[in-house]
């Protein structure tokens, strides 16, 4: 079968080849890729920059963000042919760590957590794949493709629970929300805001393009300037950018009893300065929290099916930029200014 692989830490190693058919010991159900979106990952890990391959080999399967059809499934596994299903990402720790043991993978505490098309397990982007059931999670039929925007939706739910448990250490009623970055993260991120009833204010440096239009038809607002002349005092702010300077702003326009969230993963190498006795000071006398997300468990990849399935679909759709085929995967992995997601379609 076809295959994305590429020779991790080596930049412009990316090809697709033919591989073997997964292998059993992925699980017994065998599910056919029809797409795999593209994100800053693949981008970090096809420039070189990160990723592992599985042990004892030089080339991993690319793609993390997938969606796929069952086409064979055991009996009493919950799945049957023809359901459409997202792998998950990540699998526990092998020792395993006291999250592993319980099925919060996100939260592996050893590191020796695996990931699909990240770190040495074979990825989604083949034209099949196998896994177990519990790794497999079914999407509402009706979303068809946009299936495929499942697994960065887990991240921002997962974004969102975090904000929720720590503003819930004392009475929480969250109003007003910042979404820094508007890519697909923050703009799923404000989806979710937006959903659990919040008033929701998203910040991004383009003033054409997509984006300022689909944070519009969320009932959302778009802002380019600073975060304190848009918003006063937000509830949670969920930082989708990694720049550090934004990561700072938000720190400081939090209200009291805020909630900070990071999901930016940031390159470092750029300093900036920073009041840190002032910064200390506001989060000590606000009670302030700031807090970093990974990853997703299965709980965050049900919320977001959720989610997803209460969007409108004209939306979702817009957040697709363009769909590839895997032929032209080169083409998927060059970013054009207007791009949100870009898809890599796998089935022909
Ligand atoms: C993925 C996560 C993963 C993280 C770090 C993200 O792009 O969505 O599932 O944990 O990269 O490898």
């Amino acid at each position: 079968m076809r295959a994305l692989t590429v020779e991790p830490k080596q930049q412009g190693s990316a090809t697709v080849e033919e591989v073997p058919e997964p292998p059993a010991e992925d699980g017994p159900v065998l599910v056919e890729t029809l797409a795999v979106g593209v994100c800053g990952t693949d981008l970090e890990i096809l420039s070189g920059q990160y990723g592992w391959a599985p042990p004892g080999r030089d080339r991993l399967v690319l793609g993390h963000e997938s969606i796929g059809r069952v086409q064979e499934a055991p009996a009493g596994s919950g799945l049957a042919e023809g359901d459409l299903v997202v792998g998950i990402v990540r699998r526990p720790d092998p020792v395993p760590c006291p999250n592993c043991a319980v099925g919060e993978w996100d939260f592996c505490r050893n590191g020796k957590y695996t990931e699909r098309g990240i770190k040495e397990h074979d990825g989604y982007c083949s034209e099949r794949y196998r896994i177990t059931p519990e790794y497999a999670v079914k999407v509402d039929p009706s979303l068809g493709s946009l299936g495929v925007l499942l697994e960065p939706t887990s991240v921002v739910a997962k974004a969102w629970e975090q904000a929720e448990r720590i503003g819930g250490r004392a009475r929480f009623e969250p109003k007003v929300a910042v979404v820094t970055g508007a890519g697909p993260i923050g703009l799923l991120a404000a989806l979710l805001g937006v959903q659990r009833g919040l008033e929701v204010h998203v910040f991004d440096q383009v003033t054409s393009g997509p984006k300022p239009e689909l944070v519009a038809a969320l009932g959302a607002h778009y802002h380019t300037g600073p975060i304190e002349e848009a918003v006063k005092e937000p509830d949670v702010v969920v930082e989708c950018t990694g720049v550090g300077s934004l990561v700072f702003d938000a720190m400081e326009h939090l209200g009291p009893g805020g909630v900070v969230v990071l999901t930016g993963v940031s390159s470092g190498g750029r300093s900036i300065d920073v009041d840190a006795g002032l910064l200390n000071r506001a989060m000590v006398l606000e009670n302030e929290a700031v807090v970093g997300s990974v990853n997703a468990n299965r709980r965050h990849y049900e919320q977001a099916a959720e989610a997803l399935a209460k969007a409108d679909r004209s939306w979702l759709e817009g957040l697709v930029s363009r769909r590839v085929p895997l032929e032209d995967w080169q083409a998927a992995l060059e970013r054009q200014p207007d791009d949100v997601k870009v898809v890599i379609e796998v089935a022909k």
